[in-house]
Order: structure tokens, then sequence, then C-alpha cells
């Protein structure tokens, strides 16, 4: 059986500490890509790198400009170009009506869950211009195609982030650098230590499956937007939720 194979590719995981962007680079590297964890929990993400072969651990916030120009840095230095970025690194916020929210709450996950995609894309994407080659996967959610209530700034963010990968996608297009996104249902993490009971049970009351996702069905799912063999799709919306999603 043919496995995908990402032997010599190397890839940048935000977020890759923990929960799905740490499954992610376990799937990464057992494929045969050397995993760049960028994270902002750089306890976690040492622990995360010592039980993954070749792995490197780089402290960044995804939000902040001089940060991630310094990770993009201290990537160049250690590992030299970079062929897979995935964008991974999110929070939740807190579980309340829009109103509700306050200001910094609001900015807080759009920061993070967008802007932070745009920094991260906006340092890497030349480099892999340059090179002729990328793979771009941006983890966006169910939320962005169908919206949460309870969770307007997260599901605008994410909603943000499936517009951000069909313009970037299009503006790559010819030059060998794939950018996708996956829009996942509730899996669980430590993100939904978020957010409420309820929050949670109503987005899994939702999933025809009648179960979480788990988070090596992302990971696979990742993987193969990550490697050669995803060479004619580019700009896509990948669901993955239990069939909530239906288009
Ligand atoms: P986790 O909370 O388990 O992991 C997220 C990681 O991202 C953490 O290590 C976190 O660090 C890090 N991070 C957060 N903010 C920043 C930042 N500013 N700079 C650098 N790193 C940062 O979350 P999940 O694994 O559940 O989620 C991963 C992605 O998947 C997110 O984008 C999320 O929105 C998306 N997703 C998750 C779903 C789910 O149900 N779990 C469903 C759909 C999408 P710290 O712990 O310090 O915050």
């Amino acid at each position: 059986m043919n496995k995908i194979n990402l032997e010599g590719r190397k890839a940048v995981v935000t977020g890759g500490a923990r929960g799905i962007g740490y499954a992610i680079c376990q799937r990464l590297t057992e494929s045969g890509a050397r995993c760049i964890i960028w994270d902002r929990d750089e306890e976690a993400a040492s622990e995360a790198v010592s039980k993954l072969p070749g792995a490197v651990a780089i402290a960044v916030d995804v939000t902040r400009e001089e940060s991630v120009n310094e990770a993009k840095q201290a990537t160049a230095a250690k590992v030299g170009g970079i062929d897979i970025l995935v964008n991974n690194a999110g929070i939740a916020g807190c579980s309340k009506k829009l109103w509700e929210c306050s200001p910094d709450e609001w900015q807080e996950v759009l920061q993070i869950d967008l802007f932070g995609v745009y920094l991260c894309c906006r340092a890497l994407v030349p480099g892999m211009l340059a090179n002729g080659y990328g793979r771009i996967v941006n983890i966006a959610s169910i939320a962005g195609k169908e919206g949460n209530p309870n969770a307007s700034h997260y599901s605008a963010a994410k909603a943000g982030v499936i517009g951000l990968t069909k313009s970037l996608a299009k503006e790559c297009a010819e030059d060998g650098v794939i950018v996708n996104c996956i829009t996942p249902a509730v899996i669980e993490t430590d993100i939904l230590k978020q957010i409420s009971q309820e929050h949670v049970d109503y987005m899994r009351s939702k999933i025809p499956m009648g179960r979480f996702g788990l988070v090596e069905e992302a990971a696979a799912l990742t993987a193969w937007l990550c490697s050669e063999d995803c060479s004619f799709t580019t700009g896509g919306v990948f669901d993955l939720s239990g069939g909530r999603a239906t288009y």
C-alpha cells in the first residue's frame, strides 16, 4: 500500500504543542517530515518535540509581527527552507452572546484565530514561492461555515480563515503553492476547557454520527493535504464534521 510520503519535507505547525496540532505533528513525522512547532507554550512545545524525532520547538506568539518574524529567522537558521505550513494555533474564547462579549474578548479571538494565520502565511509564503513548492493547511472550523451561537467571535474568525484560504490559493495557484483548509466539528482537546458545557453539548448534538471527532482524524486529512498527492486541489474547504456539514 502506498503511504503518504513526506520524506525530506519540513513543516511548521503552529500550536503544535498539544491537541490537534500535536496529532498533526505525529502524523507528519510518521510520514517522514521534520516538524517545527511554533507555539507560545514553550514547556509543552519542548515536551512535544522530545517525543518527535527530528522536531524543533520555537516560541512564538502568532499575533505579534516581530515574534513571527523572529520565529521565521530562527527556523531558517535551524532547518533552512519550509515546505509545509499548518496554521493550527487557535483559541475558542468565551461562550457568550455577541453583545455580552467585551471588545477585548472579541478582538483576542480574531487576533489569534485570523490575524495570526495572516501573519504566519505572510512570513512563510514568499520562501515557498521562491522554491516553487509549498503546502499550506489552515485549521478553520464548522463554526466558520454555519455560525455557532455564543461564539460570534470564533465563527467570524473561522469564516475569515476560509475566505483567506480561497484568496491566497488563487494568488499562488500557478506557482506550486497549494492552500487548503479543513473545517472540523467538535474534537475533545484542552480547547474545550475554555467554553461552557452547554456549548459543548450543543455542538455534539449537531453531529449526525453522534460522537466527537478524533485528533487522529484531523491529522489524517491534514497529512494528505500536506503531501504531493494533493496536486490539483487548492482553495478547498474540507469537511470533518461527522455529517454535520452537508455542503
Ligand atoms: P488546543 O487548545 O488543544 O491547542 C492549541 C494550541 O495553540 C495551544 O498549545 C495554544 O497555547 C496554542 N496557541 C494559542 N494561541 C497562540 C498564539 N497566540 N501563538 C502561538 N500559539 C498559540 O486546541 P485544539 O487542538 O483543540 O485546536 C487547534 C485548532 O483547531 C484551533 O485553531 C481550533 O480553533 C481548531 N478547531 C478545534 C476544534 C475542537 O473542537 N477542538 C474544532 C474545530 C477547529 P496555549 O495553551 O498557551 O493557549
